[in-house]
Order: structure tokens, then sequence, then C-alpha cells
């Protein structure tokens, strides 16, 4: 399959032919149309598979789709990564891939340096998609910054392993009770370990299982 027979927006294949991009790799090409059908993916992806983009792709498609019917703020997307660089990569990445609609599409990053209180300045202009780890989303969380219950439609835990080993497992029940009852969600990690079987049945419903 090809990124043009994926039905997905123009603007997304010009920023990706601008980025090299040429054909989808095999966990692109399995997960993207499906999660465009709105199923829940667990993939099992390791760094180099292009999974960033397996989820980056359909996440900017929902946006521009929502954008065309309504101009209401809200966070769309939250993807949740072990550590703060990760934070930086993937804001990056979803930079990129939003290159022509970049107006459009608004991504924060919590990963960084900044206190609770700087973050929060960032924040007062809603974005639609949220990169942070755990524990900084679930201050926020808690401390009302962030709002997710209306609006968001899907949440990524990326390198879930290892968000899981650094013991974040308290954090995600944490976060899952902020969620609406409503929401797509996507695991990726690289080895599927118990723990993360575990997080499979408290965050997936019905699951897409790809094991590359
Ligand atoms: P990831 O597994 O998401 O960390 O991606 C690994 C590397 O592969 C990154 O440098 C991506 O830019 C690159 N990459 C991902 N998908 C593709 C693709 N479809 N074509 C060419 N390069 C890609």
């Amino acid at each position: 399959c090809t990124f043009e027979s994926m039905g997905l927006d123009n603007r997304i294949l010009r920023s990706l032919k601008k980025m090299g991009f040429k054909n989808p790799s095999l966990v692109q090409s399995k997960s993207i149309p499906l999660s465009l059908q709105g199923k829940d993916i667990l993939a099992k992806a390791r760094t180099g598979s292009g999974k960033t983009a397996a989820y980056s792709i359909p996440i900017i498609q929902k946006v521009l789709m929502a954008k065309e019917k309504s101009n209401i703020k809200g966070v769309k997307a939250v993807v949740l990564v072990p550590t703060r660089e990760l934070c930086e990569q993937v804001k990056n990445h979803f930079n990129q891939v939003s290159y022509y609609c970049q107006q459009l599409v608004s991504v924060v990053q919590l990963g960084n340096d900044k206190t609770l209180d700087e973050q929060k300045g960032l924040l007062r202009d809603i974005p639609d998609v949220i990169v942070s780890t755990p524990t900084r989303l679930v201050q926020h969380l808690e401390n009302k910054t962030i709002q997710l219950q209306s609006t968001l439609d899907i949440l990524v835990i990326d390198e879930a392993d290892l968000v899981l080993n650094y013991g974040h497992q308290n954090d995600i029940n944490i976060i899952k009770s902020y969620l609406p009852k409503v929401c797509q969600c996507f695991l990726m990690s690289a080895t599927l370990t118990k723990e993360v079987e575990e997080l499979k049945k408290l965050v997936l419903h019905t699951p897409a299982v790809l094991k590359l």
C-alpha cells in the first residue's frame, strides 16, 4: 500500500514527501488504515520501525478533519513517552509531518526543564496535541491546567515497556481517570511483557494486535 491510497490529507502527503518518506514502513501500512477506522492498536514495534509516524499521521489527519467541522479548542491527542528527551524528538517529528499545515496543528511538549507555572503559560492557548511524560501530565491534570475529559480523541503510550519500567504504572492509572469514557488508544512497545499485557487490559478495547 502507499500513503496516497490511505486517503490522507494532501498537506500531510506533501509533508511526508518533504521528509523523504516514499513508502510506508510495515508498521505504518498496517496501523494507519486501522487507526483511521478508529481501532485501538497494540503494536510490537521498536525504534527504527517507523512507529512514531504510525501514530502521528492518523493523529494529524484526525486533527485536520476535526478542524473542518468545528473550531472549538481542545486537546485532541496526548502522547505519553518515558523520557524528556523523547518528548522533544516526538514534538519535532509532529512538526515535520504537519509542515504544510503547521498553523492548524499546534503541538506542545512538556518534557522540558520549565517549571509547572512556566508550562501553564504554554498551555493557555490550548494545543491540539500534547507530548509529555506521565508524571508531568498528572501534575497538570491535578492542577487543572489541562482538561481532557470532553475533547480527547486519542491517547498514545509510546515505548510502553519503558514507561512501565520507569515505574509510571500509577501515573497511568491516574491519567486514565481523567480520560473521556470513549477514547481511541495506541500502545507501542518493543517488547510485550506481562506488564504491557496488563496495561493493554486497562486502556485498550478489542485492539488490533500487530506483532511485526
Ligand atoms: P521511528 O521508528 O519512528 O523512530 O523512526 C525511525 C526512523 O525512520 C526515523 O528517522 C524516521 O524519520 C524514519 N522513517 C520512518 N518512517 C519512514 C518511511 N516511511 N520512509 C522513510 N523513512 C522513515
